[in-house]
């Protein structure tokens, strides 16, 4: 049985470049890392693999160098590692993305059942957390998000149980498998590679899957699937911060002059 991850190659930079005609991300000169949510999706289905005796299958939407980050994915212990690249999957939003992945998933469980699809909770440059729940629906999963502790796998009952973290309290939440888990930072802490590892996964297969291999429709994909495009990005503009007294020679009157702004500003109310 597979646990699929889905792992997205990042900037490793908060300031992403985006083409002004295309509103898509600018790659080049670009330093690029494992989107840091994705890394703990990998180490959870890796620690599934230990305990379950699943496989662990990767795979990445993304231009070639990807390959890159999914070398990495097989030090640290997958099993297979699918590169999904072709032009036509360019400048993809995250309807045409999840599209895709979850094409390439239904292709893996042709050969060998899916029991679960494990994503970060979102990525560091899109951010928008709508890929796994799009893929989960794509393939009619169940889906939990914000999931920060998987309980219990029940392969005979066919169910996971999971803890999701939610504002202010917990959920324990058991679902049917096939299940689509987003992860969050808190659910482990990563292992790093061993030497042996990292020297095996420099001559292992990465698979590419292009769009040949894929077949869907141009229109579903890429840049003409994409139902939104990104028009402009910026940093917002903070307001000028203000000192209020002198904290450090009397704090009580700093204090005072806070509770006093914040209450002109209808924050707090006495
Ligand atoms: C600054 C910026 C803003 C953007 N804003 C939007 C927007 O508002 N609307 C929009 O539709 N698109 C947007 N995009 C495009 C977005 O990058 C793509 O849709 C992207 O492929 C997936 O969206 P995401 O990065 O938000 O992923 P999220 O939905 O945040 O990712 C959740 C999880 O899905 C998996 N995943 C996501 N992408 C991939 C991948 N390519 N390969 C494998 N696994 C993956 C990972 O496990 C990830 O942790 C934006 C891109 C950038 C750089």
């Amino acid at each position: 049985m597979l646990v699929v991850t889905c792992v997205k190659q990042v900037p490793d930079t908060t300031q992403v470049k985006v083409d002004p005609v295309t509103g898509t991300l600018i790659r080049e000169g670009v330093p690029f890392i494992m989107n840091p949510f994705d890394i703990h999706a990998l180490e959870e289905s890796l620690r599934l693999k230990d305990k379950y005796r699943f496989r662990v299958a990767v795979i990445s939407m993304g231009p070639p160098n990807t390959e890159v980050t999914l070398r990495k994915t097989l030090a640290l212990g997958a099993d297979e590692a699918v590169l999904l690249s072709d032009r036509a999957f360019g400048g993809a939003d995250t309807l045409a993305t999840s599209m895709v992945l979850a094409e390439a998933i239904r292709r893996l469980a042709q050969s060998e059942e899916v029991a679960m699809v494990l994503c970060g909770r979102q990525t560091i440059d899109g951010d928008t957390a709508q890929v796994g729940p799009g893929i989960a629906t794509r393939l009619g999963y169940s889906q939990l998000t914000l999931v920060d502790h998987i309980e219990n796998v029940d392969l005979q009952a066919r169910k996971v149980r999971c803890r999701r973290k939610l504002e202010g309290r917990h959920e324990i939440v058991e679902a049917p498998l096939p299940a689509m888990i987003a992860v969050l930072r808190e659910i482990n802490r990563p292992r790093y590679p061993m030497v042996p590892m990292r020297l095996m996964a420099e001559d292992a297969t990465v698979t590419l899957w292009d769009n040949k291999e894929m077949e869907l429709s141009e229109e579903t994909i890429g840049l003409k699937g994409s139902a939104t495009q990104v028009r402009r990005i910026f940093s917002p503009e903070r307001a000028k911060g203000e000192i209020l007294g002198d904290g450090a020679s009397n704090p009580e009157e700093a204090a005072r002059l806070l509770i006093d702004k914040l209450v002109e500003k209808d924050i707090v109310c006495l």
